[in-house]
């Protein structure tokens, strides 16, 4: 695994291919009050792009990263890209797009469990037990630990491959449609989460 640390923006000119695994990490889980720290892309090689996002980091600063989340040739494979594409677009006002989730995947064709964090399903498809440890530690420290990089690039290095399983699920049971119609609703769930209903299911009685 090769990490890539980058301040602030990601190089011109990098590509990604058609498929980019992102992740985020933050100050915390609260999308509006926790800002942005560091955003990881893989596309799929075992290298992990990370670009660390400064504390008087505006909207405006990112323009390769955000040219990339908006391509719409380019789908952003996320697990739980709610929480990521909320985080994305609270920094960047940037809308996702296509977008992918394994998590999303998981629950659509694993109904036999209710385990669907990225550590079950790497651990349960791959045969690959990721470390959490680092998952709670300080993402906005100036400097960031080489422990903290692996970590952090962990967790985009099996997005890919966790894909090609869950693909061939969703194939399986004949929930690919259903799959993709949940993906593309996902901008709108975020928007619902930074408008104010992120606690709400707008569905619900
Ligand atoms: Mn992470």
């Amino acid at each position: 695994m090769t990490i890539q640390l980058h301040k602030g923006d990601l190089p011109a000119g990098l590509q990604f291919g058609p498929i980019v695994a992102i992740d985020t990490e933050t100050m915390g889980l609260n999308p509006v009050r926790d800002r942005l720290c560091l955003v990881q892309l893989s596309a799929g090689d075992g290298t992990c792009h990370a670009v660390q996002i400064p504390q008087a980091h505006g909207a405006n600063d990112a323009p390769n990263l955000v040219a990339l989340l908006a391509d719409p040739d380019v789908t952003k494979l996320f697990h739980f890209a709610r929480f990521d594409v909320t985080v994305l677009k609270a920094h960047f006002g940037v809308t996702c797009a296509p977008i992918y989730c394994t998590k999303i995947a998981s629950r659509l064709v694993r109904t036999f469990t209710d385990r669907h964090g990225l550590k079950d399903l790497c651990r349960d498809l791959l045969g690959v037990e990721l470390s959490k440890q680092q998952q709670s530690s300080d993402w906005g420290a100036p400097e960031l630990t080489r422990e903290q990089l692996n970590y952090a690039a962990s967790d985009v290095l099996h997005l890919h491959a966790l894909k090609d399983k869950l693909d061939a699920m969703l194939a399986r049971e004949g929930r690919r449609g259903l799959a993709e119609e949940c993906f593309r609703f996902l901008p709108v769930r975020a928007e619902l989460d930074l408008a104010g209903w992120a606690d709400t299911d707008i569905f619900q009685h």
